[in-house]
């Protein structure tokens, strides 16, 4: 197989080796043109009933992981995963997309990116707003999925000045209690105990502004928050629902599609209650693919959203296709 796959190659590159001999293109039809060095805006609009849905492009980060990233699986499994995705072995690329529904009456913001104060390779979500047609200002609303920093960090510049003035923030409540608990920070360790700083630096100074809601509530029309605790102790998914039709945010219930998707059951060191984050996972994995609801995830490969069907030995996630409105 693998020695007919080079001959054919080969013979491709022998074959427009024979074309570029032909002369049939002559150099000088080609314009020089500078490399654009940058990558276009990554904005993508879809449609949920009235509502317009908007995935906003952070950026990505490309992780090293150890031998022990996660818990149940051999590292050997991990690589394997990763290479079965075209990625190289022990380094996680963790993609972010925030996202923004326009209700018509109400630009809601789903987490806010990481501000460019997690790896210089993401904080462009504040430039794909602007590229979107929208100002910080016109945002009425932020709500919360769970306080790891690349969650809440766009909350605030890295000087603490807000940067979504007219915007109420909302968060669920299990998650406030856990975080801004200092007998829970106490007990902390590294990474966990720099999350417990960083959500104090981000919503001490306007905790009387922040309203908290409890997991199942509406949190806004047609924006329900549903538990999906496991990956932090008030983790929560959102389902946006307008005319019929409805997108499943699931926040970080699953991670990168290639990864914990394809192994539901894997249980990584980032999700700090490793078997209920699992369990969790599946649950919601099993309605989206039994549902075939359409789906969207923070992680996700950008646009972030997609079908999920299942497999013989655990998900897969089969993505939009870029389209018009
Ligand atoms: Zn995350």
């Amino acid at each position: 197989m693998l020695e007919s796959g080079l001959l054919s190659r080969r013979k491709l590159l022998a074959a427009s080796a024979l074309t570029a001999a032909a002369g049939a293109m002559p150099r000088d039809s080609f314009a020089e043109a500078p490399a654009a060095k940058k990558q276009g805006p990554g904005v993508y609009r879809s449609k949920i009933g009235s509502y317009e849905v908007t995935a906003l492009y952070d950026g990505i980060w490309y992780l090293p992981i150890d031998e022990k990233f996660v818990g149940n699986a051999s590292s050997r499994a991990v690589d394997k995963a990763l290479a079965a995705a075209f990625l190289p072995p022990r380094i996680l690329p963790v993609s972010f997309t925030a996202l923004m529904v326009n209700t018509g009456a109400k630009l809601i913001l789903i987490d806010t990116g990481t501000a460019g104060q997690i790896t210089d390779s993401a904080g462009f979500m504040l430039g794909n707003l602007a590229a979107a047609g929208v100002e910080p200002k016109q945002v009425d609303m932020i709500v919360i999925s769970h306080f790891h920093p690349d969650h809440i960090d766009g909350i605030k510049t890295k000087d603490g000045a807000k940067v979504f003035p007219n915007a109420q923030i909302l968060v669920p409540e299990p998650e406030w209690t856990f975080w801004m608990d200092d007998g829970n920070m106490s007990r902390a360790k590294q990474p966990v105990l720099r999350y417990f700083r960083n959500a104090r630096r981000i919503f001490t100074d306007i905790a009387g502004e922040v309203r908290r809601f409890t997991p199942g509530e509406e949190v806004a029309p047609g924006i329900t928050s549903i538990a999906a605790y496991g990956h932090t102790p008030g983790h929560t998914a959102f389902a946006i629902a307008s005319g019929g039709q409805s997108m499943l945010a699931m926040s970080d219930t699953a991670r990168e599609p290639f990864l914990f998707v394809k192994h539901p059951q894997w249980q990584p060191s980032y999700d700090m209650d490793g078997p209920m984050a699992a369990a969790t996972r599946e649950r919601m994995l099993d309605r989206a693919a039994a549902d075939r609801m359409l789906v969207e995830a923070y992680h996700f490969p950008f646009p972030a959203s997609g079908h999920i069907a299942k497999t013989k030995t655990g998900y897969e996630l089969e993505p939009v296709l870029w389209q018009p409105l």
